[in-house]
């Protein structure tokens, strides 16, 4: 399996890519979490990239690029990979298929979609569980912001490359899950 998710904050991709992770032994490769991991230890990495994840603006592609490729590389080669928060751009996306080629080359594209204030109060919840520096009010709108102007113009990137599949992500997280497998086939 080479799959991307591609869903608004809040839209289920850390969850529905951890359920496919496990069921089918693909790499689940969640950029958001590989970051902030980076910035706990404080890297130099994670130095570099603390005030973008803060304000909930978009870390410079080449980071992103620099920390994916290796690991979809590997990925690719054996098990597959469930991509989770990139390419967060059709930048990013066009990068990826360039310097990645075909041997890491998306197979399928799932878009988890979930009206807008559903996102807003699951991001509120999740705020008041997990206590993420991003998931202030504030931050979430500009997260919510930047998924409409720069991430959604993805869903046509793949549509285009006949690749996509959308899914209604408002439902339960089994329900979506089912739909997924269905997806991805
Ligand atoms: P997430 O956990 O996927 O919501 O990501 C949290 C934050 O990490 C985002 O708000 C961005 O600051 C950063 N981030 C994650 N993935 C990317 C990406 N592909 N491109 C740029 N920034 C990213």
């Amino acid at each position: 399996m080479r799959l991307v998710l591609i869903g608004a904050p809040g839209s289920g991709k850390g969850t529905q890519g951890q359920r496919l992770a496990r069921s089918s032994g693909a790499r689940h490769i969640a950029t958001g979490d590989l970051l902030r991991e980076q910035v706990q230890e404080s890297t130099r990495l994670g130095r570099e990239v603390a005030g973008y994840l803060d304000s909930g603006t978009l870390v410079p592609d080449r980071v992103l690029l620099e920390l994916v490729l290796p690991l979809v590389r590997e990925a690719a080669g054996g098990p597959g990979y469930i991509l989770d928060g990139f390419p967060r751009s059709v930048a990013q996306a066009e990068a990826f298929d360039e310097l990645g080629g075909p041997a890491v080359a998306v197979q399928s594209a799932v878009y988890l979609q979930v009206p807008r204030d559903q996102l807003v109060f699951r991001l509120l919840g999740r705020a008041a569980e997990q206590g993420r520096s991003d998931d202030t009010e504030e931050v979430i709108r500009r997260r919510l912001q930047i998924f409409d102007t720069a991430t959604s113009p993805l869903i046509e990137y793949y549509r285009q490359a006949g690749v996509l599949s959308v899914i209604d992500a408002s439902t339960s997280i089994e329900q979506v899950n089912d739909a997924v497998n269905r997806a991805v086939g």
